[in-house]
């Protein structure tokens, strides 16, 4: 058996009947990062002597019969979560020695589940970006055509699970950035609800739109995943309380009587054709299934992206302040005046497109500007929570695109920021809503690259969007998940 080949509950069941070796699968995957890696860039830092003592541990405690869920399995982690020992460096000069004294919390869940983490993937620099160009180690590439971008922000994350460089990954999502390189890379990602995983140790862009998930081969590992990162954290005031259910246990349920509304603003103008053609086949494929087609509307989407890209900067440009070249981070050299030292330091220690954000959050801020355009947007973001609340008056889950247009070339829009920020139109308001949302591989492009169908759900209902994912991805043709790209 190629050890790369099992998903994440597939390697669980063979370690349950000691039918592989955790070392020997931990190895595999350290030579294929090893040799494949440089192809796609997906990982800042590989952990190989760490993954290997992990390894072991996890092959004693399989032999005493006491694994837990996640024992000897391999992840890889967004560069964004901080691991204790391990550098995380958000993919940004100014983190570039930074190494965390501390555990995020869903790190040291996944540690306890006996994950073994096996590096920390590339990002767009703080999470800011659609495509994982903006990153100070480089673009990651997408692992079905490396002239492609894999999608951002966590598309290390997204193109390592694709190419088999871990057995799944965590990514984080402000405004879609694990449900979107999940679908360029035709992997599994769910971005929970709000609260719903602990943000203790994710470092912060947008504090009230940030939300960890996993991105994974097929949805019952994301299932799995989940299962191990929900859950309160007292650590994290705005965690929410809720009890976690086993998000593995609904996913058999067959989906007659679902009710699933098709949102019109998200068909809208732009939308690719072939995008479009796959992801209205995949809710004929859950008709099928016995679901009901339900029309929804959700009036003040055309206002998402405007008031996204003025909430988020301004969160950012506060959460930022503290990358000073003070107590942590990097400082640049020589002997300067204090202000000097903060505006140089700040000015060589963060990239174009994190400038670019921390300029126009301090300006929506800035006094006298600050009614126009961020309570503006606060009172938008209000407007867009409600049209969920409404829509799901009438409907179970919301079936649409994750992104408008399929996975583009690497360059090709590094010059435009605007239009970057208008292919994250159909998943930015999800965010706003604290919503979750999920995305499913449902088609290929003619030319052979992922598209993905994003399936939405009310506050806390997670484990309907995996369900219906689950029932749709076993009657599916597409198979992204079981493909294996040539490298
Ligand atoms: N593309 C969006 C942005 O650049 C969302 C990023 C994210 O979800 N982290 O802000």
């Amino acid at each position: 058996m190629d050890l790369i080949e099992p998903s994440i509950h597939e390697l669980a069941d063979l370690y349950r009947r000691k039918a592989v070796s955790p070392v020997e699968v931990i190895q595999a995957y350290l030579d294929r990062i090893e040799s494949l890696d440089p192809r796609i860039n997906a990982y800042i830092t590989v952990d190989a002597a760490g993954a290997m003592e992990q390894a072991r541990a996890a092959e004693k405690r399989i032999a005493a019969g006491e694994g837990g869920p996640l024992t000897g399995v391999p992840l890889a982690v967004k560069d964004v979560l901080c691991t204790k020992g391990l550098a995380t460096t958000c993919a940004s000069n100014i983190l570039k020695n930074f190494v965390p004294p501390y555990d995020a919390f869903i790190i040291a869940r996944l540690r306890e589940a006996g994950a073994v983490i096996l590096g920390k993937t590339n990002m767009d620099e703080f999470a800011m970006g659609s495509s994982c160009e903006h990153s100070a180690y480089g673009p990651t590439r997408n692992p079905w055509n490396t002239d492609l971008i894999p999608g951002g922000s966590s598309g290390g994350s997204a193109a390592a699970t694709a190419a088999r460089l871990c057995a799944g990954a965590l990514g984080t999502d402000t405004g879609g950035s694990i449900r979107q390189p999940a679908g360029h890379c035709g992997v599994v990602g769910l971005k929970p609800t709000y609260g719903r995983v602990s943000r203790y140790g994710l470092v912060a862009f947008a504090s009230s739109l940030d939300q960890a998930g996993p991105i994974t081969r097929n949805v019952r590992d994301a299932a799995l995943l989940m299962n191990v990162i929900a859950g309160h954290d007292p650590a994290d005031s705005t965690s929410a309380p809720e009890p976690v259910p086993d998000y593995t246990a609904v996913l058999d349920r067959d989906l007659r009587g679902l009710r699933v509304g098709l949102p019109a603003e998200y068909f809208a103008q732009g939308l690719d054709p072939e995008v479009e053609g796959a992801v209205r086949a995949a809710v004929d494929v859950l008709i099928r299934l016995g679901a009901e087609p339900v029309d929804v509307s959700l009036p003040h989407t055309e206002y998402g992206v405007a008031a996204y890209y003025i909430v988020a900067p301004a969160e950012a440009s506060s959460n930022l302040a503290r990358y000073d070249g003070v107590k942590y981070g990097m400082r640049l050299e020589g002997d300067r005046d204090l202000m000097d030292m903060y505006l140089e330091t700040r000015s060589a220690g963060f990239g174009p497109e994190v400038i670019r954000r921390i300029m126009i959050g301090t300006y929506v801020l800035s006094a006298g500007y600050y009614d126009a355009y961020y309570r503006k947007a606060t009172q938008v973001r209000g407007l867009i929570r409600q049209d969920f609340e409404t829509a799901f008056e009438r409907c179970d889950v919301l079936a649409c695109p994750v992104s408008p247009i399929p996975p583009f070339k690497i360059g090709e829009m590094t010059d435009d920021p605007l239009a970057m920020y208008l292919t994250d139109v159909y998943t930015l308001c999800i965010n706003m809503a604290g919503i979750p949302g999920l995305s499913v591989p449902c088609g290929r492009t003619a030319s052979g690259l992922p598209i993905g169908l994003q399936l939405l759900g009310g506050m806390f209902q997670e484990a309907r969007l995996l369900q219906t994912a689950h029932q749709y991805e076993q009657a599916s043709e597409i198979s992204f998940g079981r493909e294996v790209p040539s490298l």
